[in-house]
């Protein structure tokens, strides 16, 4: 029976050698995570997937530099005021 009452003494300490160590380890865990995570949030999002192209010359152009006018219910992004007097020159003709 001895070995019996070894093995539950080692099952005992190691449980509680590892109810000690859990809270170091996710503390240790908790410092490591946010210097993983801090590269990837300051990567700006891909802005790719706005862009609007030019009716006129075909041009892909951020909305948010672009020259904008509404025909009808429709914005058209326009990459210079010269295009968009094109195009609004041919769309009233
Ligand atoms: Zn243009």
């Amino acid at each position: 029976m001895r070995f019996l009452l070894w093995l539950f003494a080692i099952i005992a300490a190691f449980l509680l050698l590892r109810s000690l160590l859990e809270p170091v380890v996710k503390a240790v865990v908790a410092l490591l995570s946010p210097a993983a995570e801090r590269p990837a949030q300051s990567v700006p999002p891909p802005r790719s997937a706005e862009l609007k192209k030019d009716p006129v010359c075909g041009a892909f152009v951020s909305p948010e530099i672009a020259v904008t006018q509404k025909f009808g219910n429709e914005i058209v992004h326009f990459c210079s005021q010269k295009c968009r007097d094109e195009y609004a020159r041919t769309a009233r003709a």
